[in-house]
C-alpha cells in the first residue's frame, strides 16, 4: 500500500520510520540544540533561589510565603549544599487553593439534607437511585455517591461504564446501573467491576448474556423502555415481545425495567401522563406473559417531587439530591439546600477615572468613583461568558456587578464608591460568585435563567471545570 502523507499506511499501521512534523517537535523538546535545552530550563530554575523568591515586597501586598515558608519544601541536605532541589512530596502539600484563587465547595450536608428529606417523602420500601453521572453533576461522583449512601440511597445511577467502574474503584459496593447501553466491547468491564447495563437491543442483551455464561457469572440488567421521550429504549408496545426475544438465554436476569419522562419538569402533566399510560401497558404485559420485569421505575427529580403516585420501586434522583429545584411548581414541595458554591480571592484592585474602559472590547465604562477588583475565575472555569455584565458577585455580605467581558481565566467587578464608600477591596479579600454571604445570594438557578438554560449545565460547568473542588 502506498505511504500516505500522515505516515500511516492503514489503520493503525504507521511506517516505523515515518517521522510527522508533531513527532519532530516533540523530539527537539528534549533536544540539546532546541530553543529550551534541559541545561538551560535548569538555568532557569536555578535563578529562583529562595531569597529573592521570599521578599515581600516583589510582589507588593499579596500574601505570600515567607523565606522560612519556602524552604520547607526543599531538602533541607541539598539547600545546604547550594542546589535547590524541591521536594516533590513537599510541594505536593501546598493546597489547591493556595495555588490558584478560586474553587468550588461542596457542602455535603447539603447532599446530605436532600438525599434524606427526599427518601423521607418516599413510600415505605421504594428505593432511592443517587444519580451521579458527570461527576456527580459537577459535585463530585464518589464523595456525593458515598454520602448519598448514607443518607438513605441503595442505588446508584451513571451515564457510563468508566464513572461506575471509578465508583467501584473508590470501594462504593452498591449496585450500579448504567443509564445507557453501553457498547458491547465493554460487556468484560461491565461482568469484572459488576456494573448493570440498560438493554434495549436484542443483539446487545444476547452477547451480555453470552459474555457472562462464559465467564460462569450472571447477567444482571435493567431494561429501557421508551414511553414517549423517544431517545432511547424499547417501544412500550413491543416491550413483551423484546423480552420473550431474549429471556430465553440462561444467563440474563432482568432486575428492573424502567422509563423516562421528558415532561416531569414541565407545568402541563398531559404528555407525563400519556408516558405513565404507556408504561403501565409495558410493565402489566411484562407481568402477564409471566415476566417479572423486577425492580420498576419511572421517576427522575421532578416526577419523584410533583408525583408521588409515580415513585413506583425507585425514584432516579438527580439534580435535586445537588440542592436545586428541577421547575418552579416543585418549591412548595419540599425543602432543598445546594450544596455548590464558587469562590475566589481579588488578585488587583485599581481606581478608574471616568470613561476608561475594563476587559475585551472594553465595552465597560467606569463613571468615576469606582474601584475594580480583579478575580481569577474566567469561562475555562465554568463562569460563562454569556454572564458579562449580568451576574453579581458578593464581597462583605453584599452584591458588587461583575463588569466588562469576562475573560478565560479571569473577570472583574465593579465597588462604586458613590454607594460604598466604607467598603475598602483588598487583594487577597474573599468573594462568592455562587453561594450566601448573610443575607445575599447569589444562585446558580439565577445564572441559568440570565442564560436561558438549565441549573444542570451551570453546576456541571463549574464543577467539571478546572477549578479544584474543596469538600466542607
Ligand atoms: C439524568 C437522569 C436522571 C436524573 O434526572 P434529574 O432530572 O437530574 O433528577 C434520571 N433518569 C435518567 C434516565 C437520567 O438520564
Amino acid at each position: 500500500m502506498a505511504d500516505i502523507p500522515n505516515g500511516f499506511t492503514g489503520f493503525s499501521h504507521r511506517d516505523p520510520n515515518f517521522v510527522s512534523a508533531g513527532d519532530a517537535m516533540r523530539r527537539s523538546r528534549y533536544d540539546e540544540t532546541s530553543f529550551v535545552t534541559r541545561k538551560q530550563e535548569r538555568s532557569v530554575f536555578d535563578a529562583w533561589q529562595p531569597a529573592s523568591a521570599a521578599s515581600p515586597q516583589a510582589v507588593g501586598s499579596r500574601p505570600v510565603a515567607a523565606q522560612s515558608e519556602v524552604l520547607k519544601y526543599a531538602e533541607s541536605s541539598s539547600v545546604q549544599a547550594g542546589a535547590p532541589q524541591f521536594d516533590p512530596d513537599k510541594l505536593a502539600t501546598i493546597p489547591e487553593a493556595d495555588r490558584r484563587w478560586s474553587w468550588v465547595e461542596i457542602d455535603l450536608n447539603a447532599i446530605r439534607h436532600n438525599a434524606s428529606t427526599v427518601k423521607h417523602r418516599l413510600n415505605p420500601g421504594t428505593l432511592l437511585m443517587a444519580v451521579v453521572k458527570a461527576d456527580g453533576y459537577g459535585h463530585g461522583a464518589v464523595q456525593c455517591a458515598k454520602t448519598a449512601l448514607n443518607s438513605g440511597a441503595e442505588y446508584l445511577g451513571v451515564a457510563t461504564v468508566d464513572e461506575a467502574i471509578a465508583l467501584r474503584e473508590a470501594y462504593v459496593n452498591a449496585p450500579i446501573l448504567v443509564l445507557g447501553e453501553p457498547p458491547a466491547t465493554a460487556i468484560p468491564l461491565l461482568l469484572a467491576y459488576k456494573i448493570m447495563p440498560s438493554v434495549y437491543t436484542a443483539e446487545f442483551a444476547i452477547r451480555y448474556g453470552e459474555a457472562a455464561d462464559a465467564f460462569g457469572v450472571r447477567a444482571p440488567f435493567h431494561l429501557k423502555v421508551n414511553t414517549g421521550m423517544n431517545r432511547i429504549g424499547v417501544r412500550w408496545d413491543e416491550t413483551v415481545e423484546f423480552a420473550r426475544q431474549i429471556m430465553f438465554h440462561r444467563a440474563l436476569d432482568l432486575v428492573g425495567t424502567f422509563t423516562h419522562f421528558a415532561t416531569a419538569d414541565c407545568p402541563s402533566p398531559v404528555d407525563f401522563e400519556r408516558q405513565v399510560k404507556r408504561f403501565a401497558e409495558a410493565v402489566n404485559g411484562l407481568r402477564g406473559a409471566g415476566i417479572n420485569p423486577g425492580i420498576v421505575h419511572a421517576a427522575n427529580s421532578a416526577a419523584a417531587i410533583r408525583y408521588p403516585d409515580v415513585q413506583l420501586d425507585m425514584v432516579r434522583l438527580g439534580i435535586a439530591l445537588y440542592g436545586f429545584y428541577p421547575c418552579p411548581e416543585a418549591y412548595p414541595l419540599i425543602d432543598l439546600r445546594p450544596a455548590m458554591s464558587v469562590k475566589a480571592r481579588i488578585t488587583d484592585v485599581k481606581t478608574l477615572p471616568v470613561g476608561e474602559g475594563v476587559s475585551y472590547g472594553l465595552n465597560y465604562r467606569s463613571p468615576g468613583a469606582v474601584k475594580i477588583c480583579t478575580l481569577p475565575i474566567g469561562y475555562a472555569d465554568g463562569l460563562r461568558r454569556g454572564l458579562s455584565g449580568r451576574t453579581d458577585v458578593l464581597l462583605a455580605g453584599r452584591r458588587f456587578h461583575q463588569v466588562g467581558n469576562i475573560c478565560m481565566d479571569q473577570c472583574m467587578f465593579e465597588v462604586n464608591l458613590r454607594q460604598r464608600n466604607d467598603l475598602d477591596p483588598q487583594i487577597g479579600d474573599e468573594v462568592t460568585i455562587v453561594g450566601e454571604q448573610g443575607e445575599a445570594s447569589v444562585t446558580i438557578d439565577q445564572m441559568a435563567e440570565t442564560l436561558g438554560t438549565i441549573q444542570h449545565e451551570i453546576a456541571i460547568g463549574f464543577g467539571c471545570s478546572r477549578l479544584p473542588r474543596i469538600y466542607v
